[in-house]
């Protein structure tokens, strides 16, 4: 026995809100209404609504457009008309087939078109993401609002796609990036290679460009290798405050990380602070092509190597011939005092040690002189 839903005698105000009552009922049934056709009268106004399952139409096998909607038509006979009345100026709803060919949804969450958003939720998502609100967060907000929502992640992440889409018209992403660097206030230069294709992108925020000025003494220089989507190495240039703090002065995104690449860097980092000082202490990771740039830009500054750097070469060299872990501490105690020598005085007194620790160690020797 088939008992009719959607048969009604109710009258809707607009073509929208009779279009709302039935996705919403149709919905709570565990399908979903979509709008086949839409007429206009002879005057030009919205007069008719076809509306029918979105399982309805013809099956198109694994076509495209099933691939693209992630729904299989398969010819489901479901129908219902809404017509606009001038004369009692409203909509009414006529049943031309209740059945459906296929068994309702049970779980409408993962459902493409019951995941997407309405209008005022689309608006949610924009302004939210332009306050930078996490996609997570936009999330909560959005079921919080309106506890039928079955938007997932994905959805939010889509929207935003779109949104950042059409706000970036016509701009290449290299362009965004630029017009946002110039619009926050960042000094920042940028160069490219004959086909116009960035080669390297060099950037300070306005703030940090104060503090390098206040504190241009100290430079620590670490390139990340590949981490980042573009797979352009990062350089990241640090300075250090009178109270031992680091805090970050510049950014630069090199296409290659060889000296030319990296003296280019430095060249727009020295611009920067031309006339009012120069660093006189460069601590690195002990990256050759970078130790050559900052002889060229830097001549007179001190290059000195940076002390996690060092201990994760020797742990990585020196570790394997020290075998015992008690030795391994005593000798890792005494490098510390050499490390943290204050004087050149003791500096030789904990060298001694050292050495006399490691004349075991002939291997450890040979690197430390290496390096050294
Ligand atoms: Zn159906």
């Amino acid at each position: 026995m088939h008992t009719s839903k959607f048969s009604t005698d109710e009258v809707f105000k607009s073509r929208q809100d009779l279009i709302d009552w039935v996705q919403k009922l149709g919905r709570s049934l565990g399908y979903i209404i979509v709008i086949k056709r839409s007429r206009k009268n002879r005057s030009g106004v919205m007069s008719k609504v076809i509306l029918i399952c979105d399982r309805g139409g013809k099956y198109r096998g694994t076509g495209s457009s099933s691939r693209h909607t992630g729904t299989k038509k398969m010819n489901c006979p479901f129908e219902l008309v809404g017509k606009y009345s001038s004369m009692r100026e409203c909509w009414t709803l006529k049943v031309i087939c209740e059945k459906h060919n296929h068994e309702p949804a049970e779980d409408m969450e993962g459902h493409p078109y019951a995941m997407r958003l309405t209008e005022n939720e689309v608006r949610l998502v924009e302004d939210l993401s332009r306050k930078n609100v996490k996609p997570r967060d936009i999330l909560s907000t959005l079921k919080e609002q309106n506890p039928n929502n079955v938007s997932t992640l994905r959805t939010i992440y889509n929207a935003r796609r779109k949104f950042w889409a059409t706000e970036h018209e016509g701009r290449t992403q290299m362009q965004v990036v630029m017009s946002f660097l110039q619009e926050e206030g960042y000094m920042h230069e940028a160069r490219t290679n004959k086909s116009n294709e960035l080669e390297d992108l060099f950037f300070i925020h306005p703030i940090s460009m104060e503090m390098w000025r206040a504190f241009p003494h100290v430079l620590l220089m670490d390139a990340t290798y590949k981490t980042n989507r573009y797979k352009m190495p990062l350089l990241e240039i640090d300075g250090v405050t009178s109270t031992n703090m680091t805090f970050c002065i510049a950014f630069v995104f090199m296409n290659k990380e060889k000296e030319p690449n990296y003296t280019w860097a430095l060249n727009c980092l020295k611009k920067t602070i031309d006339g009012y000082a120069s660093p006189r202490v460069i601590i690195t990771d002990r990256e050759l092509a970078l130790m050559k740039a900052c002889t060229n830009v830097f001549p007179d500054a001190k290059q000195l190597l940076c002390r996690w750097h060092i201990y994760q070469s020797i742990l990585r060299k020196c570790r394997p011939s020290i075998t015992s872990h008690q030795s391994w501490n005593f000798f890792y105690k005494a490098w510390t005092s050499l490390v943290e020598s204050q004087t050149e005085e003791t500096y030789k007194f904990n060298l001694a040690q050292v050495e006399e620790i490691l004349l075991e160690y002939q291997g450890v020797l040979d690197y430390l002189n290496e390096v050294a």
